[in-house]
Protein backbone atom coordinates (compact mmCIF):
# COMPACT_ATOMS: atom_id res chain seq x y z
CA UNK A 1 0.00 0.00 0.00
CA UNK A 2 2.93 2.14 0.99
CA UNK A 3 4.62 1.76 -2.56
CA UNK A 4 1.39 2.68 -4.29
CA UNK A 5 0.85 5.61 -2.32
CA UNK A 6 4.60 6.41 -3.30
CA UNK A 7 4.08 5.53 -6.63
CA UNK A 8 0.98 8.21 -6.52
CA UNK A 9 3.04 11.16 -5.13
CA UNK A 10 5.75 10.36 -7.80
CA UNK A 11 3.71 10.65 -10.62
CA UNK A 12 1.92 14.29 -9.18
CA UNK A 13 5.66 15.44 -8.82
CA UNK A 14 7.03 14.14 -12.68
CA UNK A 15 3.33 15.47 -13.74
CA UNK A 16 4.79 18.98 -13.08
CA UNK A 17 8.21 18.43 -14.29
CA UNK A 18 10.00 17.20 -11.16
CA UNK A 19 12.04 14.36 -12.30
CA UNK A 20 12.66 10.99 -10.52
CA UNK A 21 16.61 10.16 -9.34
CA UNK A 22 17.34 6.62 -8.03
CA UNK A 23 20.40 8.96 -6.40
CA UNK A 24 19.48 10.86 -3.16
CA UNK A 25 22.81 12.84 -3.25
CA UNK A 26 21.40 14.03 -6.67
CA UNK A 27 17.96 15.05 -5.51
CA UNK A 28 16.41 18.17 -4.76
CA UNK A 29 13.38 16.49 -2.79
CA UNK A 30 13.45 13.91 -0.47
CA UNK A 31 10.44 12.18 0.91
CA UNK A 32 10.68 9.40 3.15
CA UNK A 33 6.87 7.30 3.04
CA UNK A 34 6.84 6.12 6.69
CA UNK A 35 5.50 3.10 8.17
CA UNK A 36 4.27 2.75 11.85
CA UNK A 37 3.19 -0.51 11.68
CA UNK A 38 6.16 -2.00 14.10
CA UNK A 39 8.45 0.09 15.85
CA UNK A 40 11.45 -0.92 13.72
CA UNK A 41 9.91 0.70 10.84
CA UNK A 42 9.26 3.64 12.51
CA UNK A 43 13.30 3.81 13.50
CA UNK A 44 14.38 3.18 10.42
CA UNK A 45 12.77 6.27 8.73
CA UNK A 46 13.85 8.30 11.69
CA UNK A 47 17.55 7.00 11.59
CA UNK A 48 17.32 7.76 7.31
CA UNK A 49 15.97 11.18 7.48
CA UNK A 50 19.07 11.89 9.99
CA UNK A 51 21.63 10.71 7.91
CA UNK A 52 19.96 12.57 4.80
CA UNK A 53 20.42 16.14 7.22
CA UNK A 54 24.01 15.64 5.68
CA UNK A 55 22.84 16.31 2.73
CA UNK A 56 21.17 19.88 3.43
CA UNK A 57 24.96 20.96 3.68
CA UNK A 58 25.54 23.86 1.75
CA UNK A 59 22.32 23.51 0.30
CA UNK A 60 19.82 25.05 2.42
CA UNK A 61 16.88 25.16 -0.35
CA UNK A 62 16.83 21.54 -0.37
CA UNK A 63 13.50 19.43 0.93
CA UNK A 64 13.10 17.08 3.44
CA UNK A 65 10.13 14.80 4.06
CA UNK A 66 8.19 12.71 5.89
CA UNK A 67 4.77 11.37 4.25
CA UNK A 68 2.14 8.40 5.32
CA UNK A 69 1.40 6.58 8.77
CA UNK A 70 4.20 7.76 10.83
CA UNK A 71 3.78 11.28 9.68
CA UNK A 72 0.34 10.73 10.59
CA UNK A 73 0.80 9.59 13.94
CA UNK A 74 3.57 11.69 15.15
CA UNK A 75 2.73 15.07 13.41
CA UNK A 76 5.21 18.07 13.91
CA UNK A 77 6.72 16.34 16.81
CA UNK A 78 8.90 15.18 13.59
CA UNK A 79 9.68 18.83 12.36
CA UNK A 80 10.74 19.78 16.15
CA UNK A 81 12.57 16.60 16.58
CA UNK A 82 14.81 16.87 13.67
CA UNK A 83 16.92 20.33 12.25
CA UNK A 84 15.80 19.66 8.64
CA UNK A 85 12.30 17.95 8.16
CA UNK A 86 10.37 20.78 5.96
CA UNK A 87 7.00 18.79 5.13
CA UNK A 88 5.07 16.23 7.20
CA UNK A 89 1.84 14.82 5.39
CA UNK A 90 -0.58 12.18 6.54
CA UNK A 91 -2.38 9.63 4.48
CA UNK A 92 -5.21 11.06 3.87
CA UNK A 93 -3.49 14.16 1.92
CA UNK A 94 -1.00 12.38 -0.35
CA UNK A 95 -2.54 14.58 -3.06
CA UNK A 96 -1.32 17.41 -1.75
CA UNK A 97 2.15 16.46 -1.91
CA UNK A 98 3.51 17.85 -4.69
CA UNK A 99 1.31 21.39 -3.67
CA UNK A 100 3.68 21.72 -0.37
CA UNK A 101 6.91 20.33 -2.34
CA UNK A 102 5.97 23.37 -5.12
CA UNK A 103 5.21 26.01 -2.11
CA UNK A 104 8.37 25.29 -0.21
CA UNK A 105 10.75 25.47 -3.09
CA UNK A 106 9.20 28.44 -4.42
CA UNK A 107 9.73 30.03 -0.62
CA UNK A 108 13.16 28.84 -0.24
CA UNK A 109 14.44 30.31 -4.02
CA UNK A 110 13.01 33.24 -3.02
CA UNK A 111 14.53 33.38 0.01
CA UNK A 112 17.84 31.96 -0.71
CA UNK A 113 19.63 34.57 0.63
CA UNK A 114 17.84 35.86 3.45
CA UNK A 115 16.90 32.70 5.28
CA UNK A 116 18.68 32.69 8.71
CA UNK A 117 20.01 29.15 9.89
CA UNK A 118 16.87 29.60 12.95
CA UNK A 119 14.42 30.41 10.83
CA UNK A 120 12.26 27.40 9.72
CA UNK A 121 9.22 27.26 8.13
CA UNK A 122 7.82 24.13 7.83
CA UNK A 123 4.21 22.49 6.64
CA UNK A 124 2.63 19.47 8.85
CA UNK A 125 -0.65 18.36 7.41
CA UNK A 126 -2.48 15.25 9.17
CA UNK A 127 -5.92 16.33 8.62
CA UNK A 128 -8.70 13.93 7.52
CA UNK A 129 -10.32 14.64 4.48
CA UNK A 130 -14.06 13.43 3.03
CA UNK A 131 -12.90 11.06 -0.33
CA UNK A 132 -9.30 11.16 -0.01
CA UNK A 133 -9.77 7.29 -0.76
CA UNK A 134 -10.23 8.42 -4.82
CA UNK A 135 -7.39 10.17 -4.78
CA UNK A 136 -4.92 7.19 -5.29
CA UNK A 137 -5.40 6.89 -9.01
CA UNK A 138 -3.04 7.91 -11.55
CA UNK A 139 0.07 5.15 -12.04
CA UNK A 140 3.55 6.62 -13.51
CA UNK A 141 4.29 3.38 -15.59
CA UNK A 142 8.12 1.79 -16.90
CA UNK A 143 9.05 1.04 -19.94
CA UNK A 144 7.14 -2.28 -20.68
CA UNK A 145 5.23 -2.81 -16.96
CA UNK A 146 3.35 -5.59 -16.50
CA UNK A 147 1.87 -5.61 -13.33
CA UNK A 148 0.67 -2.99 -11.44
CA UNK A 149 -1.40 -2.25 -7.72
CA UNK A 150 -4.51 -0.49 -7.75
CA UNK A 151 -5.95 0.80 -4.44
CA UNK A 152 -9.82 0.41 -3.50
CA UNK A 153 -10.34 1.39 -0.24
CA UNK A 154 -8.43 3.33 2.65
CA UNK A 155 -8.58 2.35 6.68
CA UNK A 156 -9.47 0.01 8.77
CA UNK A 157 -12.57 -0.63 11.00
CA UNK A 158 -11.68 -3.79 12.32
CA UNK A 159 -9.49 -2.52 15.77
CA UNK A 160 -7.21 -5.83 16.10
CA UNK A 161 -5.61 -4.91 19.85
CA UNK A 162 -2.01 -4.70 18.52
CA UNK A 163 -2.76 -2.48 15.27
CA UNK A 164 -2.04 1.41 14.86
CA UNK A 165 -3.43 1.54 11.52
CA UNK A 166 -6.80 2.34 12.31
CA UNK A 167 -5.59 5.32 13.84
CA UNK A 168 -2.81 5.94 10.80
CA UNK A 169 -5.09 5.40 7.80
CA UNK A 170 -8.63 6.11 9.56
CA UNK A 171 -12.06 4.87 9.18
CA UNK A 172 -12.78 2.09 6.28
CA UNK A 173 -13.70 4.24 2.80
CA UNK A 174 -13.90 2.16 -0.21
CA UNK A 175 -13.76 3.61 -3.85
CA UNK A 176 -16.11 3.92 -6.30
CA UNK A 177 -16.26 0.72 -8.78
CA UNK A 178 -16.53 2.30 -11.89
CA UNK A 179 -13.51 4.14 -11.01
CA UNK A 180 -12.04 1.11 -9.82
CA UNK A 181 -12.83 -0.31 -13.44
CA UNK A 182 -11.58 2.59 -15.37
CA UNK A 183 -7.98 2.62 -13.29
CA UNK A 184 -7.82 -1.29 -14.47
CA UNK A 185 -8.69 -0.33 -18.29
CA UNK A 186 -6.14 2.45 -18.73
CA UNK A 187 -3.42 0.26 -16.99
CA UNK A 188 -4.69 -2.78 -19.35
CA UNK A 189 -4.06 -0.19 -22.28
CA UNK A 190 -1.11 1.08 -21.63
CA UNK A 191 -0.04 -2.87 -21.39
CA UNK A 192 -0.45 -4.26 -17.78
CA UNK A 193 -1.18 -7.62 -17.49
CA UNK A 194 -1.64 -8.24 -14.11
CA UNK A 195 -3.44 -6.20 -11.53
CA UNK A 196 -3.48 -6.66 -7.34
CA UNK A 197 -6.45 -4.93 -6.01
CA UNK A 198 -5.44 -3.11 -2.77
CA UNK A 199 -7.26 -2.12 0.47
CA UNK A 200 -6.60 -3.01 4.72
CA UNK A 201 -8.87 -5.35 4.95
CA UNK A 202 -9.97 -5.84 0.83
CA UNK A 203 -12.86 -8.37 1.21
CA UNK A 204 -14.40 -5.88 3.27
CA UNK A 205 -14.83 -3.26 0.29
CA UNK A 206 -18.01 -1.14 0.09
CA UNK A 207 -19.48 -2.93 2.86
CA UNK A 208 -20.79 0.34 3.82
CA UNK A 209 -21.33 2.06 -0.02
CA UNK A 210 -22.50 -0.94 -1.49
CA UNK A 211 -25.71 -3.02 -1.70
CA UNK A 212 -24.74 -7.27 -1.69
CA UNK A 213 -26.13 -8.35 -5.11
CA UNK A 214 -27.18 -12.01 -6.29
CA UNK A 215 -25.89 -13.32 -2.73
CA UNK A 216 -22.29 -11.39 -4.07
CA UNK A 217 -20.51 -9.27 -1.48
CA UNK A 218 -19.59 -5.76 -2.82
CA UNK A 219 -16.02 -7.37 -3.29
CA UNK A 220 -16.96 -10.43 -5.11
CA UNK A 221 -18.81 -7.98 -7.27
CA UNK A 222 -15.80 -5.97 -7.80
CA UNK A 223 -14.01 -9.18 -8.67
CA UNK A 224 -16.27 -9.98 -11.77
CA UNK A 225 -16.10 -6.51 -12.61
CA UNK A 226 -12.75 -6.23 -12.84
CA UNK A 227 -12.16 -9.82 -14.19
CA UNK A 228 -14.06 -8.61 -17.11
CA UNK A 229 -12.24 -6.26 -18.26
CA UNK A 230 -10.59 -7.04 -21.85
CA UNK A 231 -6.94 -7.77 -22.13
CA UNK A 232 -6.28 -8.38 -18.50
CA UNK A 233 -4.47 -11.45 -18.06
CA UNK A 234 -4.35 -11.90 -14.00
CA UNK A 235 -5.85 -10.36 -11.41
CA UNK A 236 -4.77 -11.05 -7.54
CA UNK A 237 -5.91 -8.96 -4.09
CA UNK A 238 -4.13 -8.60 -0.67
CA UNK A 239 -5.02 -8.78 1.93
CA UNK A 240 -8.69 -10.26 3.24
CA UNK A 241 -9.06 -11.12 7.20
CA UNK A 242 -10.88 -14.19 7.81
CA UNK A 243 -14.13 -12.33 8.77
CA UNK A 244 -16.10 -11.50 6.01
CA UNK A 245 -14.69 -14.27 3.81
CA UNK A 246 -17.46 -16.28 2.89
CA UNK A 247 -18.42 -18.82 0.49
CA UNK A 248 -18.88 -16.15 -2.33
CA UNK A 249 -15.36 -15.52 -2.13
CA UNK A 250 -14.27 -18.76 -1.98
CA UNK A 251 -16.31 -19.83 -4.81
CA UNK A 252 -14.72 -16.87 -7.10
CA UNK A 253 -11.43 -18.81 -6.96
CA UNK A 254 -12.93 -21.96 -8.81
CA UNK A 255 -15.60 -19.71 -11.01
CA UNK A 256 -12.67 -16.36 -12.18
CA UNK A 257 -10.00 -18.25 -14.27
CA UNK A 258 -7.82 -14.85 -14.13
CA UNK A 259 -8.06 -14.47 -10.74
CA UNK A 260 -4.61 -16.15 -9.64
CA UNK A 261 -4.68 -19.34 -7.33
CA UNK A 262 -3.03 -17.27 -3.99
CA UNK A 263 -4.03 -16.01 -0.82
CA UNK A 264 -2.21 -14.16 1.32
CA UNK A 265 -4.16 -14.86 4.87
CA UNK A 266 -3.35 -13.38 8.00
CA UNK A 267 -3.39 -15.95 10.84
CA UNK A 268 -2.19 -13.87 13.69
CA UNK A 269 -2.35 -16.55 16.14
CA UNK A 270 -3.34 -20.20 16.21
CA UNK A 271 -4.34 -19.93 19.54
CA UNK A 272 -8.21 -19.10 20.49
CA UNK A 273 -7.00 -17.14 23.64
CA UNK A 274 -5.11 -15.00 22.28
CA UNK A 275 -7.27 -14.55 18.54
CA UNK A 276 -9.76 -13.20 21.18
CA UNK A 277 -7.49 -11.17 23.09
CA UNK A 278 -6.41 -10.31 19.48
CA UNK A 279 -9.90 -9.22 18.68
CA UNK A 280 -9.78 -11.04 15.80
CA UNK A 281 -12.90 -12.37 15.51
CA UNK A 282 -12.28 -16.23 14.76
CA UNK A 283 -10.92 -19.03 16.57
CA UNK A 284 -8.08 -21.57 14.62
CA UNK A 285 -10.69 -23.78 13.91
CA UNK A 286 -12.81 -21.72 11.50
CA UNK A 287 -9.78 -20.31 10.25
CA UNK A 288 -8.58 -23.97 9.33
CA UNK A 289 -11.84 -24.85 8.14
CA UNK A 290 -11.69 -21.75 5.68
CA UNK A 291 -8.07 -23.20 4.26
CA UNK A 292 -9.40 -25.98 3.79
CA UNK A 293 -12.87 -24.53 1.70
CA UNK A 294 -10.26 -23.04 -0.43
CA UNK A 295 -8.33 -25.53 -1.05
CA UNK A 296 -11.42 -27.47 -2.06
CA UNK A 297 -12.51 -25.35 -4.45
CA UNK A 298 -9.09 -24.53 -5.86
CA UNK A 299 -6.86 -27.40 -5.40
CA UNK A 300 -3.70 -25.69 -6.58
CA UNK A 301 -4.19 -22.28 -4.21
CA UNK A 302 -1.19 -21.51 -2.25
CA UNK A 303 -1.74 -19.58 1.18
CA UNK A 304 0.53 -17.53 2.58
CA UNK A 305 -0.02 -15.52 5.91
CA UNK A 306 0.86 -13.24 8.63
CA UNK A 307 1.94 -14.73 12.43
CA UNK A 308 2.53 -12.98 15.82
CA UNK A 309 4.59 -14.16 18.23
CA UNK A 310 4.95 -12.70 21.94
CA UNK A 311 1.65 -10.88 21.93
CA UNK A 312 1.14 -10.14 25.64
CA UNK A 313 0.10 -13.08 27.73
CA UNK A 314 1.26 -15.49 25.11
CA UNK A 315 1.62 -18.31 27.05
CA UNK A 316 4.25 -21.90 25.49
CA UNK A 317 0.97 -23.68 24.92
CA UNK A 318 -0.07 -20.52 23.23
CA UNK A 319 2.73 -20.82 20.76
CA UNK A 320 2.36 -24.49 20.24
CA UNK A 321 -0.90 -23.82 19.69
CA UNK A 322 0.43 -21.49 16.60
CA UNK A 323 3.21 -24.00 15.66
CA UNK A 324 0.40 -26.77 15.16
CA UNK A 325 -2.01 -24.87 12.74
CA UNK A 326 1.20 -23.64 10.93
CA UNK A 327 2.15 -27.27 10.43
CA UNK A 328 -1.41 -28.89 10.11
CA UNK A 329 -2.05 -25.73 7.43
CA UNK A 330 1.16 -26.30 5.69
CA UNK A 331 1.67 -22.65 4.30
CA UNK A 332 3.33 -21.82 0.84
CA UNK A 333 5.32 -18.92 3.22
CA UNK A 334 4.71 -16.84 5.88
CA UNK A 335 5.89 -13.32 7.40
CA UNK A 336 6.51 -14.07 11.43
CA UNK A 337 6.57 -10.82 13.48
CA UNK A 338 7.80 -9.80 17.32
CA UNK A 339 4.94 -8.81 18.56
CA UNK A 340 5.76 -5.02 18.99
CA UNK A 341 3.75 -2.65 21.36
CA UNK A 342 2.49 0.80 19.10
CA UNK A 343 1.47 3.76 20.90
CA UNK A 344 -2.23 4.43 22.11
CA UNK A 345 -3.45 0.60 20.88
CA UNK A 346 -5.04 -1.80 23.68
CA UNK A 347 -2.54 -4.14 24.27
CA UNK A 348 0.76 -2.13 24.36
CA UNK A 349 -1.00 -1.61 28.01
CA UNK A 350 -1.52 -5.06 28.78
CA UNK A 351 -0.04 -7.45 31.21
CA UNK A 352 2.02 -10.30 30.47
CA UNK A 353 4.27 -8.36 27.75
CA UNK A 354 6.77 -11.31 26.67
CA UNK A 355 10.31 -10.62 27.06
CA UNK A 356 12.47 -10.05 24.29
CA UNK A 357 14.33 -13.07 24.16
CA UNK A 358 11.28 -15.62 24.30
CA UNK A 359 9.88 -13.95 21.55
CA UNK A 360 13.14 -14.10 19.61
CA UNK A 361 13.20 -17.78 20.39
CA UNK A 362 9.55 -18.14 18.97
CA UNK A 363 10.06 -16.48 15.95
CA UNK A 364 13.55 -18.32 15.30
CA UNK A 365 11.79 -22.00 15.88
CA UNK A 366 8.39 -20.49 13.87
CA UNK A 367 10.39 -19.72 10.81
CA UNK A 368 12.66 -22.89 10.84
CA UNK A 369 8.97 -24.72 10.43
CA UNK A 370 7.74 -21.75 7.57
CA UNK A 371 11.13 -22.43 5.66
CA UNK A 372 10.32 -26.39 5.44
CA UNK A 373 6.84 -26.08 3.95
CA UNK A 374 8.02 -23.11 1.30
CA UNK A 375 10.73 -25.75 0.43
CA UNK A 376 9.22 -28.34 0.24
CA UNK A 377 6.64 -26.57 -2.17
CA UNK A 378 8.74 -25.02 -3.92
CA UNK A 379 10.53 -28.46 -4.66
CA UNK A 380 6.92 -29.99 -5.90
CA UNK A 381 7.33 -27.80 -8.53
CA UNK A 382 10.94 -28.80 -9.47
CA UNK A 383 10.16 -30.57 -12.86
CA UNK A 384 7.27 -29.15 -13.97
CA UNK A 385 6.20 -26.34 -16.08
CA UNK A 386 4.51 -23.09 -14.77
CA UNK A 387 3.11 -20.39 -16.24
CA UNK A 388 5.02 -16.98 -15.48
CA UNK A 389 4.28 -13.48 -16.12
CA UNK A 390 7.95 -11.75 -16.98
CA UNK A 391 8.09 -8.56 -14.90
CA UNK A 392 11.95 -8.19 -15.80
CA UNK A 393 15.16 -8.40 -14.25
CA UNK A 394 15.94 -10.02 -11.28
CA UNK A 395 16.49 -7.33 -8.37
CA UNK A 396 19.44 -9.52 -7.15
CA UNK A 397 20.86 -10.57 -10.35
CA UNK A 398 19.95 -8.08 -13.36
CA UNK A 399 21.48 -10.54 -15.77
CA UNK A 400 19.03 -12.68 -15.54
CA UNK A 401 15.15 -12.25 -15.58
CA UNK A 402 12.05 -12.63 -12.98
CA UNK A 403 8.42 -12.85 -12.98
CA UNK A 404 5.73 -14.70 -10.65
CA UNK A 405 3.82 -18.09 -10.77
CA UNK A 406 0.35 -18.60 -10.57
CA UNK A 407 0.67 -19.17 -6.53
CA UNK A 408 3.17 -15.64 -6.38
CA UNK A 409 6.30 -17.68 -6.10
CA UNK A 410 9.37 -16.00 -7.65
CA UNK A 411 10.59 -17.47 -11.00
CA UNK A 412 14.06 -16.62 -12.05
CA UNK A 413 15.36 -17.53 -15.38
CA UNK A 414 17.11 -16.77 -18.30
CA UNK A 415 15.90 -14.66 -21.43
CA UNK A 416 16.49 -11.34 -23.58
CA UNK A 417 13.69 -8.35 -23.95
CA UNK A 418 11.49 -10.35 -25.77
CA UNK A 419 10.53 -12.28 -22.26
CA UNK A 420 9.38 -9.33 -20.92
CA UNK A 421 6.09 -8.38 -19.86
CA UNK A 422 4.88 -11.37 -21.40
CA UNK A 423 3.44 -15.05 -20.48
CA UNK A 424 4.64 -18.33 -20.95
CA UNK A 425 5.63 -21.50 -19.03
CA UNK A 426 8.97 -22.06 -17.34
CA UNK A 427 10.39 -25.51 -16.87
CA UNK A 428 11.23 -25.61 -13.03
CA UNK A 429 14.66 -26.98 -12.46
CA UNK A 430 15.57 -25.93 -8.90
CA UNK A 431 13.85 -24.43 -6.19
CA UNK A 432 15.52 -22.49 -2.69
CA UNK A 433 12.32 -22.00 -1.17
CA UNK A 434 12.37 -18.68 -1.91
CA UNK A 435 12.13 -18.70 -5.10
CA UNK A 436 12.16 -21.19 -8.04
CA UNK A 437 14.58 -21.47 -10.94
CA UNK A 438 14.22 -22.69 -14.29
CA UNK A 439 14.39 -22.29 -18.20
CA UNK A 440 11.85 -20.69 -20.59
CA UNK A 441 9.99 -23.74 -22.36
CA UNK A 442 8.74 -21.71 -25.22
CA UNK A 443 11.93 -19.40 -26.41
N1 LIG B 1 -4.91 -6.20 6.98
C1 LIG B 1 -4.11 -7.18 7.59
C2 LIG B 1 -4.91 -8.01 8.61
O1 LIG B 1 -5.67 -8.86 8.28
O2 LIG B 1 -4.70 -7.86 9.81
C3 LIG B 1 -2.93 -6.52 8.27
C4 LIG B 1 -1.98 -5.62 7.56
S1 LIG B 1 -0.62 -5.18 8.60
C5 LIG B 1 -0.15 -3.73 7.85
C6 LIG B 1 0.55 -6.42 8.25
C7 LIG B 1 0.90 -7.32 9.39
O3 LIG B 1 1.67 -6.66 10.36
C8 LIG B 1 -0.27 -7.84 10.19
O4 LIG B 1 -0.94 -8.87 9.55
C9 LIG B 1 0.40 -8.30 11.47
O5 LIG B 1 0.84 -9.63 11.40
C10 LIG B 1 1.62 -7.38 11.56
N2 LIG B 1 1.46 -6.44 12.69
C11 LIG B 1 0.53 -5.49 12.84
N3 LIG B 1 0.67 -4.86 14.03
C12 LIG B 1 1.73 -5.44 14.64
C13 LIG B 1 2.38 -5.25 15.90
N4 LIG B 1 1.95 -4.35 16.77
N5 LIG B 1 3.46 -6.02 16.18
C14 LIG B 1 3.90 -6.94 15.30
N6 LIG B 1 3.32 -7.18 14.11
C15 LIG B 1 2.26 -6.44 13.78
Amino acid sequence: MNERDSEQVSRDLVSRGYEMTPDEKEADVVLLNTCSVRDLAEQKSLGKMGMLGRLRAGRPEMIFGFLGCMAQSRGDELVRGSGHVDLVVGTQKFHRVADYVDQLWQRKVRLRDQVMDDERYSIVDVEEEAGSQETIREHVLAERQATAFVSIMQGCNMHCTFCIVPSTRGAERSRRMEEIVREVEGLVARGVREVTLLGQIVNLYGRHEFEKRDEMSPFVQLLEAVHAVPGLRRLRFTSPHPIGFRDDLVYAFARLPKLMPHVHFPLQSGSDRILKAMHRGYTAEKYFALTEKLRAARPDIALTTDIIVGFPGESDEDYTATRTLVERVGFDNAFIFKYSPRRDTPASNLEGQVPERVKEERNHDLLAVVNRFAKAKGEALVGQRVEVLCEGPSKTNPDRLSGRSPGNKIVIFEGGERHIGEIFDVRIERSTGFSLYGTPAVL
